[in-house]
């Protein structure tokens, strides 16, 4: 391959071209330190500058106030599984979850060995986790209620939070941050792991309120404890410098080249509308998610045989349509649509998609 493909690669995946340029241009020589960023201590200056900006700019993009916290935390999302119980709830309090699909059954377990007091309120698994329950009941007593925004492996994503009246929202929301538009006051905490949509993998994003801080047990581990992350700054001992660097130059990209969340999130719903309008227009594809359950950034189809399948993702792989395979637990085919994805990508698969149907239905 010479040239650059279109990547639908789930995680990690795609990033926009000009930040992928910006960090090779300045790799050896960042700000004419005459070192590379990857060789900078992370309490100098110009780390320093890097760190601040990107806190700034998450703040700015997804309009918070100022009790929360933006935390860069390592571990990956699958970390937070365990930490949010062990931070934000006793050992006696109700935890609630959403049962969506793999990585909310995942947060549940985690939950679950800490010994909390763990309460599956919805669960979509009665159907193969190919939808949102609707109807979500609220506890009043709960400490909060879990949810994962978007199901990167099932392919499916939440178009309104459940109203939890006083109860905190916590979000898994990996997949979707800065996808879109929300309200970020209902949540008490948002994680991600960058690397499906903002930024490579190495660094979790952890947006915590400060209420939410107060409730920190203090005998936790040190390094376990939502509070040394946020008194510290996350510079409690040393965060993966490279990665926040990515995700303040993604997150520079979102604002300044596409002009914002509402910018991003129009660009989001045009190639969902694409493909989406497609595959309900013909028979040869099959989208696996109840439509008003159809996540925007993991579109999940199937063909009419595991053979054709097979040479769809290698026809469109030459075709310079990457990452397509469905996730080995549930096999099939997906594109991964995260804002790094460019509507004309999409505009060449649907292209392919047709193309294929048309040589093999
Ligand atoms: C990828 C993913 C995870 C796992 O993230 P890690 O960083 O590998 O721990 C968790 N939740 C969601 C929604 C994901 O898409």
């Amino acid at each position: 391959m010479s040239e650059r493909i279109y990547n639908f690669n789930p995680g990690p995946a795609a990033l926009p071209l000009p930040v992928l340029e910006e960090a090779r241009e300045e790799l050896l020589n960042y700000k004419g330190s005459g070192m590379s960023i990857l060789e900078i201590s992370h309490r100098s200056a110009l780390f320093e500058g890097v760190l601040q900006s990107a806190i700034a700019r998450v703040k700015r993009l997804l309009k918070l106030d100022d009790r929360y916290h933006v935390l860069f935390m390592q571990g990956g999302a699958s970390l937070q599984f365990t930490l949010v119980p062990m931070n934000l709830a006793s050992d006696t309090a109700p935890v609630d979850y959403v049962d969506t699909g793999t990585w909310s059954t995942k947060a549940i377990k985690e939950a679950r060995i800490l010994g909390k007091n763990v309460r599956v309120v919805a669960s979509s698994e009665d159907k193969e986790f190919t939808y949102i329950p609707e109807k979500i009941p609220v506890n009043p007593d709960a400490a909060y209620l879990h949810i994962t925004s978007n199901n990167t492996i099932r392919g499916t994503q939440y178009r309104t939070f459940p109203d939890a009246g006083n109860v905190p929202l916590v979000s898994d929301m990996s997949s979707d941050i800065f996808s879109r538009v929300f309200d970020p006051a209902p949540f008490g905490l948002i994680y991600a792991g960058a690397q499906k949509n903002a930024g490579p993998a190495g660094v979790t994003l952890d947006i915590i309120r400060q209420d939410m801080l107060e409730r920190v047990p203090a005998n936790l581990p040190t390094l376990f404890k939502s509070t040394t992350h946020a008194e510290k700054n996350s510079l409690y001992n040393t965060p993966p410098c490279f990665a926040i660097y990515m995700v303040e130059l993604v997150l520079k990209w979102v604002e300044e080249t596409v002009g914002g969340l509402a910018a991003m999130e129009a660009i989001n719903r045009e190639k969902a509308r694409l493909i989406y309008d497609y595959i309900d227009s013909q028979n040869f594809y099959r989208g696996t998610a109840q439509p008003e359950s159809r996540s925007w950034m993991n579109v999940t189809f199937r063909l009419p045989s595991a053979d054709l399948e097979k040479k769809f993702i290698d026809q469109s792989q030459k075709a310079g349509l990457g990452g397509l395979k469905g996730h080995r637990s549930v096999g099939g085919c997906r594109a991964s649509l995260y804002n790094a994805m460019p509507v004309e990508g999409v505009r060449a698969l649907v292209d392919f998609m047709k193309d294929f149907a048309q040589r093999n239905g």
